[in-house]
């Protein structure tokens, strides 16, 4: 049984990095930057007030104050959006809003509240200036954001709401992403029903396509569903051809020791097997391999597989070990792991056959340090007990137990913003 490294670093060396594709900024979120982005624009284009406000010579406003404010002759008023004709010269003020381009001739804003504008009515053609400034004050100047021709976003940048916003910026609608992967997912079992379908006696719902597709959504692929393969060869075998054009193929159950657990058997004929069973706990008979196919030049070609075991705890938890991973390093992001922080864990627990177990807790923050508690029953058909679960408290192989009180390593499945 090889440990959940080695099994990681088998999967990885299994996938590469997606070619790219040109798509609208919006489309493209999570994924990451294909080009290098300069800017042709100055980010502020022009001179501009931070305030609403007079725009005015600094040198007109020494020495007044509330006590004895210095009067302008106010020659124009300026919205934000438009270029004023008028010049602010000596003894004179531009009334000014938030984003307006600074008049020629001004060299500094002085805020509404440090102005008598409140205390006259109608327009004003006369403005006391209670307060000092100095130039340049609350002026935001050309290009303090983004400077023309620099280098703005980096090839490799992951686009986020900010990247967005500084794209529109620069005026851009559509940019070079690395592709997102499309993620078959097959599940496997005679008991499996459609959730659109009536549930006969015997029977339970498919949850793993959902709970799988969900997390493929998550961490930006896109989920391919083929529905549920019968446990039999030819069924399998049927199921499986109808997703080898996806760049990773997900299969659910049907991988351990049971009479009917085919998964292996067919990786076999139809592909290689990598590996089989990893020491974890949840998700020891998770099987890797690839499926031989041909690309459409005819060339062989093969897609890894994974085949996550059937119980749905084992399946979203080998998902986040080994698939999540798998799908960011497609889509060409450098950092592949979940944040791990460490807790106080306040439940014991219990590793009974030297593997690694990954226990569902809901972690919390208290007086500033973090404290985990398991999410009840752990068995690897209680679904609740992941849904309940923001982290996966880590029990290392060699500990037979990690008690109450205990420091633990804990994966954070979020952070429960939600
Ligand atoms: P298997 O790995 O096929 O032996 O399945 C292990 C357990 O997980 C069995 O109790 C199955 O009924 C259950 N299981 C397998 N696939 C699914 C699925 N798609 N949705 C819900 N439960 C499943
Ligand atoms: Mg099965």
């Amino acid at each position: 049984m090889i440990s959940v490294e080695e099994a990681l670093a088998k999967v990885l060396s299994y996938v590469h990095i997606l070619e790219t594709e040109e798509k609208y900024v919006l489309d493209c979120l999570g994924q990451v930057l294909a080009e290098d982005i300069y800017s042709a624009l100055d980010i502020p284009p022009a001179d501009n007030t931070a305030m609403d406000g007079y725009a005015v010579r600094a040198e007109d406003t020494r020495g007044s104050s509330e006590k004895s404010p210095r009067f302008l002759r106010v020659v124009g008023t300026v919205p934000a959006g438009y270029i004023t004709e008028h010049e602010v010269e000596l003894g004179t003020a531009i009334r000014i809003m938030t984003g307006a381009v600074i008049p020629q001739g001004a060299d500094s804003i002085v805020r509404f509240e440090d102005t008598d504008e409140e205390q006259r009515q109608g327009s004003v053609s006369e403005i006391g200036i209670l307060k000092e400034v100095k130039p340049g004050a609350d002026i935001r100047r050309a290009g303090e954001d983004i400077t023309r021709g620099s280098l703005v976003l980096s090839k490799g940048t992951v686009i986020r709401p900010s990247e967005a916003g500084i794209l529109a910026s620069l005026g851009r609608n559509k940019v070079k992403v690395i592709r997102r992967p499309v993620v078959a997912i097959l599940a496997t079992g005679d008991e499996l029903v459609d959730i659109t379908q009536p549930l006969l006696p015997g029977k339970i719902y498919n949850s793993n396509t959902y709970s799988v597709a969900a997390l493929v959504k998550r961490y930006g692929g896109i989920p391919q569903i083929l529905g549920i393969a019968q446990d039999n060869e030819s069924s399998l075998v049927t199921k499986l051809r109808q997703g080898l054009d996806a760049d990773l193929f997900i299969t659910t159950g049907g991988v351990s020791m049971g009479d009917y657990d085919m998964i292996k058997d067919v990786l076999a004929t139809e592909g290689e097997i990598a590996f089989w069973t990893v020491r974890m706990k949840p998700g020891k008979p998770l099987a890797f391999g690839t499926l031989k196919t041909v690309d459409e030049r005819g060339n062989p070609r093969s897609i890894p597989q994974l085949g996550l075991p059937g119980n749905p705890v084992s399946s979203m938890v080998t998902f986040e070990l080994f698939a999540r991973p798998a799908i960011l390093k497609m889509m060409g992001k450098r950092n592949l792991e979940k944040p791990t922080i460490e807790a106080v864990v306040e439940d014991r627990v219990v590793n009974t056959d030297g593997r690694r177990v990954f226990a569902r807790a809901m972690v919390e923050k208290r007086r500033g340090k973090y404290f985990a508690r398991l999410t009840g029953p752990q068995g690897s058909g209680i679904l609740t007990s992941m849904s309940l679960a923001n982290g996966l408290v880590i029990v290392p192989e060699d500990k037979p137990s990690v008690e109450a009180g205990e420091k633990v390593k804990v994966i954070m499945l979020d952070w429960n913003e939600e």
